[in-house]
């Protein structure tokens, strides 16, 4: 039961992976995003709307939260999307690099604005982390990889498990049943795991 349990969590692990590689080669070409609005608010101190957005662009994933405050009620309110998910794709014209995010490490990255003045007027917060494509896929694809080989391993040994040859090392054991004189193995109802 928990060796099945592993293997639909190993599959599901390996569809995100196949999602990841997918992305990545996109990413390529397009940069997609997808975010939450929490739709604006009026508050004393003007019109306020934070978001969560993740955008899928070239070399790395970014996850980040931003935060307006303080907007003055201008034409820039408007144009602010309806509170909700929303989808939107650009082409990449030239390769994507990351707006806000200051530090940076093999596609690794992170930034954190606070009460930054914002063009329109107001105060932005933004928190954003970049996450490469190659460690999605790394995480993701780790253990398919893993019950791979671990399955040809399983699949050798089971071939070895024979009367009179040693499950572990493969030598003769027929002069000597209960213990592999070779490597040491002690033959016996736990050798075959
Ligand atoms: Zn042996």
């Amino acid at each position: 039961m928990k060796e099945l349990r592993l293997h639909v969590l190993d599959t599901f692990a390996l569809l995100l992976c196949i999602g990841v590689i997918a992305m990545w080669v996109r990413g390529c070409s397009d940069n997609d995003y997808l975010f939450y609005c929490s739709g604006v608010e009026k508050q004393p101190s003007g019109y306020e709307v934070s978001g969560f957005t993740t955008r899928w662009a070239n070399g790395s994933v970014s996850f980040s939260h931003e935060r307006l405050r303080s907007l003055p009620a201008s034409s820039y309110v408007p144009s602010i999307p309806s509170k909700g998910w929303h989808y939107s794709s650009i082409r990449a014209s030239a390769p994507a690099t990351p707006q806000t995010t200051v530090h940076q490490w093999f596609g690794f990255g992170w930034s954190h604005t606070v009460d930054q003045p914002f063009l329109t007027g107001g105060l932005a917060s933004i928190s954003e982390l970049l996450l490469p494509y190659w460690f999605l896929a790394m995480i993701t694809g780790g253990p398919s990889i893993f019950w791979f080989f671990r399955t040809i391993r399983k699949g050798i040994r089971g071939l070895r498990i024979r009367p009179g040859i040693c499950p572990a090392c493969g030598y003769d054991i027929r002069a000597t049943p209960n213990r592999c004189p070779e490597c040491g193995t002690v033959i016996g109802i736990h050798s075959s795991n």
